[in-house]
């Protein structure tokens, strides 16, 4: 890293921000490799319990499960009684489902204790948080979480892409089901429909939609941008890096990724 000689040797917590389809992971990969972090996905989690509800099997409509003049889910009770089910899990899934699938953020009660859940087993640090926090209400936990558990965050990676650029890779985007490898039909072709990793069949996200990435752009705007803004009022650094490179190569990614955070070690 002779070129990039401000940045610290050893990072405790970093969080990468950017639009849903931006070109996070490829960035995350060189955070994970070059500093021994682990990934935190709240996207991943959130998909792994939709994945046991929909292994769970209720094909109706969710609808049933919201109270539109509560504003709220009907009680776990009911949701218990009409899944047939007391299994924490299939109830949380179903709660990410009703969200992920119209594109919609998770609501911070849920977000935020899962979060934590995830975080404390990692002992709050080593982590490159990955989609959390994306609300203010995040931020601001997320920021009290860190000051009680005497941890920190160096910096926001924040990946930049166009909303075309995006909606263009999202309806391309592939991902294994069982690591979780991201794959572009046309710049990263699985093999054969297979994951190079794990040899298993890649999907498509059922957010994947031109529809529900629409809603998730404009999420971004509105919840994203003022929860970054304020975490850099609270004084944590942001490193802007282009989603887009003209050369997409892993060497290009690395250095745009280290120059990016030399920058603001100088
Ligand atoms: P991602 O894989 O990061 O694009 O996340 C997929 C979906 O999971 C999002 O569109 C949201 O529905 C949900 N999600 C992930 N992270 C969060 C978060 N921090 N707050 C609320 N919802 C989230």
């Amino acid at each position: 890293m002779k070129m990039f000689e401000n940045i610290p040797k050893e990072l405790t917590n970093v969080v990468v921000t950017g639009k849903s389809g931006a070109g996070k992971q490829p960035r995350i990969d060189v955070l994970v490799s070059e500093f021994q972090l682990e990934q935190l996905s709240t996207g991943n989690i959130f998909r792994t319990y939709l994945g046991k509800f929909n292994e769970f099997g209720y094909d109706d409509d969710l609808g049933i499960f919201w109270d539109e003049e509560e504003d709220s889910f009907v009680s776990d009770d009911e949701i218990s009684k009409i899944l047939e089910t007391t299994d924490p899990d299939i109830i949380l899934g179903m709660k990410a489902k009703y969200f992920v699938d119209r594109g919609l953020f998770v609501p911070d009660y849920i977000t935020n204790e899962l979060f934590k859940g995830f975080f404390s087993q990692r002992n709050f640090r080593g982590q490159v948080l990955d989609g959390y926090p994306r609300t203010l209400s995040q931020a601001k936990f997320l920021l009290e979480l860190l000051e009680e558990n005497k941890s920190d965050i160096d910096f926001i990676l924040w990946v930049e892409n166009e909303d075309n650029m995006i909606i263009e890779r999202t309806i391309n985007r592939r991902i294994c089901p069982e690591c979780g490898k991201v794959y572009h039909l046309i710049y990263a072709p699985p093999n054969d429909g297979k994951c190079k990793v794990c040899d298993t069949e890649v999907i498509q996200r059922s957010d994947d939609t031109e529809e529900k990435i629409r809603s998730r752009l404009k999420e971004f705007s509105e919840k994203v941008i003022p929860a970054m803004e304020f975490m850099e009022e609270q004084g944590v650094s942001i490193a802007k890096v282009p989603g887009h490179l003209e050369e997409f190569t892993p060497e290009n990614v690395r250095k745009s990724v280290l120059g990016a955070i030399n920058e603001i070690y100088k």
